[in-house]
């Protein structure tokens, strides 16, 4: 397959995507399947990603904001979408008008939803979010009770539908940590207290797990699970292994120019790198606006020539450079920053690891100077 010649791309193997999907369900056996794509896609392309997460198996999309539902619903995905960040002022009408289900964790909320909802001559889909204990957005339980009786003051009057009963974990990616245990506790408790108030058909969807929790803790997957870095095969706790994740992105970029440079040459701004002797540079074209950290300076590697290369010196705005000792390299040669690491290019794991950070950032920083290739 050729690809046309971009400088820089990140390549997403869709096919990946679909089998990601397809092993997170066998982790959820008669849950709901829900495709977190918040974040372009966590880089990989909004509705690329949905589309494949729905053509492996995927019942639902999420979504941070509104805005990205409707772009969803924009490239003719019909598939229910929840959206969760609400701050005053997003387009609640277009989201009612478009089908998109929102969350809601204040009575104010839920109102403002039902008059939308009112307007618009139709019913809302909500899902009311119970903080758990993450202490971030939902109701804390104390809150839990009015925003419940709110909810079903609305849908009495047909503007609003409970349809999920949600919350979110602050350490399922720790194994063992105690949280998981009194989050749930706190969960199971908003439950009992929202089917008291009638909020407890069986079409009301309950919901805790994102990616960390589908793969590791059985007992949080309930109604449906809601996957996102596991969906584009970045595995959710690295200390436990990939969990048989394919990741679906392959970041790469073709040599700009290519020098020999004399022994005691300082590389890039501040010369925080030396050459040790004669050698060939290469001038690689993607930098921190384009999502290679600044940090990655003298730490993260490449795959270059077939080997591993740590990058030389600091990290620019367009641009760094590598060191290929007598090794040749040409114009216009591929390296790769990271990919599943079947050619031995290092991994999105290993440069989360090198940098201090976590997958997701890595994927989701690339920039859009990038072209998203589809395979
Ligand atoms: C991002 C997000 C998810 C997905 O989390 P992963 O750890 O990437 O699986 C699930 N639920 C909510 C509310 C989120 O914000």
């Amino acid at each position: 397959m050729s690809f046309p010649m971009n400088p820089a791309e990140a390549r997403v193997d869709l096919s990946a995507i679909r089998d990601n999907i397809a092993l997170l369900k066998e982790h959820a056996p008669g849950a709901e399947t829900m495709a977190v794509v918040k974040a372009d896609g966590y880089g990989h392309g909004l509705v690329a990603c949905g589309r494949a997460a729905l053509e492996g198996g995927a019942t639902r999309l999420g979504t941070a904001y509104i805005r990205e539902a409707l772009e969803l619903r924009a490239a003719g995905i019909t598939a229910p979408i929840l959206s969760w960040i609400i701050p005053p002022g997003e387009p609640l009408d277009q989201a009612v008008a478009q089908d998109v289900e929102l969350s809601a964790a204040t009575p104010a909320l839920v109102d403002e939803i039902a008059r939308t909802a009112h307007r618009a001559g139709r019913t809302a889909r909500v899902h009311l979010k119970a903080d758990t204990g993450l202490t971030r957005g939902g109701a804390a339980l104390d809150e839990w009770p009015a925003l419940v009786d709110r909810a079903m003051a609305r849908q009495a009057e047909g503007t609003v539908e409970v349809a999920g009963l949600w919350s979110h974990f602050a350490c399922a990616d720790i194994p063992g940590h105690p949280s998981v245990d009194a989050q749930l506790a706190v969960f199971d408790e908003a439950l009992v207290i929202a089917e008291k108030a009638g909020a407890g058909g069986s079409h009301v969807l309950r919901h805790i797990a994102n990616s960390a929790a589908v793969l590791t803790l059985p007992q949080a997957r309930y109604d449906m699970i809601r996957a996102g870095i596991a969906v584009v095969g970045l595995s959710p706790v690295p200390e436990l292994g990939d969990f048989g994740l394919r990741p679906a992105m392959t970041l790469v970029a073709r040599t700009a120019l290519a020098k020999r440079v004399p022994a005691g040459s300082g590389v890039s701004y501040g010369h925080l790198y030396v050459t040790d002797r004669e050698t060939t540079l290469g001038l690689i074209p993607l930098g921190y606006a384009d999502g290679v950290l600044r940090h990655a300076t003298n730490r993260a590697e490449v795959l270059a020539g077939g080997r591993r290369r740590r990058i030389a010196g600091r990290v620019c705005m367009d641009q760094f450079v590598i060191d290929m000792g007598d090794d040749p390299l040409e114009e216009g040669d591929e390296v790769i920053l990271f990919g599943d690491g079947s050619q031995g290019e290092p991994t999105a794991q290993e440069w989360a690891d090198s940098l201090g950070t976590i997958t997701h950032e890595i994927v989701t920083r690339i920039g859009s100077r990038v072209p998203r290739v589809y395979r």
